[in-house]
């Protein structure tokens, strides 16, 4: 393949002096910065003769930039080449085995798209693979739904030392997560005096169309790869928090299904919550209090099992489990249009058993565990918000349930009631914003929990590492 070098980018801990060094020593010219809010970055091109310099300047702490050199310190962060055909310079790469950040191409800056490659098959240096002037402009007003910004200048992942450091499985540092990449592993965060540990119960797939509702597939296509039969990957991410009591939200889909429902939903659970939950060092016995957003499949799949005599009972022996009324009444009620959604040998034992507990309204479950009811997908769905020493997390379920759902009218054709979830939304997205909360994402297949960012009335996420 014919490659060009575009750009150089370099992590700049001290744009001042970089700038003494680049522009006043070397007497180079730097053109204007470019902002790029959602990813807390500002980028300053450097002309070369056919080439630039990109020096990268971290705008908040967050800023995988930051990330970058607060590591590593300041200096090379990747290198761009130019392409004429990416597809085949990636095809070419992956026939040899090469390690791909990117599986496909991606829209990137100046209309072209672009491609990582990771730094571990590179040599140590993360390359960049861009084709210039492809990408078919959007309207304006459709560049607005636009849920993350994906341009050449992302912050991309941490260059990994070897290929047997940790950090190297480590998902990239990237700001807007590459198509189809999946990440099960446990992630902790501290959240004042509590800890909030992402599990995950494995994968699944569902149309992409209901997934995003009035959004043309164009649009959505382009977060999330559809595949043969439109499916797109989604992952169940039930979330423990640690604090005076131990609790689960959510417990994903369980294994009581046949194996006719796991072609159908593309399951993939070789990694599933006995294995997360051992690695977070827990055991279905230390978990007190079971929290249901709803009793979905997706999310109440793993209240319960089926023992060696077939008998379905509570998965968490000692725990108790706290479901909306609202909530039970529909699910044990179900109607032609959540009927399938709805299996009754998920929570149907928990009444049997004794462990059920239902409540009426907002309230508290635990000390600094809060419920809030947002309705829109089903009329009693509810979120958690969690607080701990002045900080704030939210567990929103259903609401918006990968980070591509974060721009109002990315609402999925499952919700019963999509205008009560647009309001729920645009008030949770506001206080998300003003209250910088620490949002866990239930089906997102890479990224388990973010911060929600506006700006020139875009809404994006910022991925959080765990
Ligand atoms: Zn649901
Ligand atoms: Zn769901």
């Amino acid at each position: 393949m014919k490659a060009v070098l575009d750009h150089v980018g370099i992590a700049v801990k001290d744009l001042p002096a970089a700038l003494a060094f680049y522009r006043d020593a070397l007497g180079l010219e730097i053109e204007a910065p470019e902002e790029v809010e959602s990813e807390r970055v500002r980028a300053h091109f450097v002309p070369v003769g056919e080439s630039k310099l990109e020096l990268l300047e971290a705008t908040a702490p967050e800023s995988p930039i930051a990330k970058y050199v607060g590591k590593r310190g300041p200096g090379l962060h990747h290198i761009t080449l130019r392409v004429e055909d990416i597809h085949a310079a990636l095809s070419q790469l992956k026939a040899r085995g090469a390690r791909l950040i990117d599986d496909q191409p991606r829209p990137g800056a100046e209309d072209a798209l672009v491609a990582f490659v990771h730094p571990a098959s590179a040599h140590g240096v993360l390359v960049e693979l861009k084709q210039s002037g492809l990408v078919v402009r959007q309207a304006h007003h459709e560049r607005g739904h636009a849920p993350t910004l994906t341009r050449s200048t992302r912050p991309p992942p941490s260059p990994a030392r070897s290929a047997h450091d940790e950090r190297d499985q480590a998902p990239p540092l990237t700001l807007s997560p590459s198509k189809g990449e999946r990440v099960d592993r446990v992630q902790r965060f501290a959240l004042g005096d509590m800890e909030l540990i992402s599990l995950c119960d494995g994968f699944f797939g569902l149309d992409g169309g209901t997934m995003f509702g009035v959004v043309p597939k164009a649009m959505w296509s382009r977060h999330a790869p559809a595949d043969e039969h439109n499916r797109i990957t989604l992952a169940l991410r039930p979330l423990i928090v640690r604090g005076a009591r131990t609790m689960i939200i959510d417990a994903g889909l369980g294994d009581k299904e046949s194996g006719k429902f796991h072609q159908r939903y593309a399951v993939d659970r070789t990694r599933n919550l006995d294995h997360t939950l051992a690695e977070a060092g827990l055991s279905p016995e230390d978990i007190d209090i079971v929290l249901a957003s709803h009793l979905h499949l997706g999310h109440a799949g793993g209240f319960t099992v089926r023992d060696a005599g077939g008998r379905v009972r509570p998965r968490f022996p000692r725990a108790r489990y706290v479901v909306r009324r609202g909530e039970w009444v529909d699910a044990t009620h179900p109607h032609e249009r959540n009927r399938a959604s709805y299996l009754a040998d998920n929570y149907l034992p928990l009444a049997e058993a004794g462990v059920l507990q239902l409540v009426d309204d907002d309230q508290t479950i635990m000390p600094g565990v809060k419920v809030r009811r947002t309705g829109g997908h089903t009329m009693h769905h509810q979120m958690a918000l969690i607080e701990s020493g002045g900080k704030t997390a939210a567990f929103v379920a259903d609401l918006m349930p990968t980070t591509a759902h974060a721009p109002d009218q990315w609402i999925m054709g499952y919700d019963l009631y999509p205008m009560d979830t647009l309001g729920a939304k645009q008030r949770f997205a506001t206080e998300a914003v003003a209250k910088n909360v620490l949002v866990f994402f239930a089906h997102d297949p890479a990224v388990a929990a973010g911060y929600i960012r506006e700006s020139d009335g875009k809404r994006s996420v910022v991925p959080a590492i765990g």
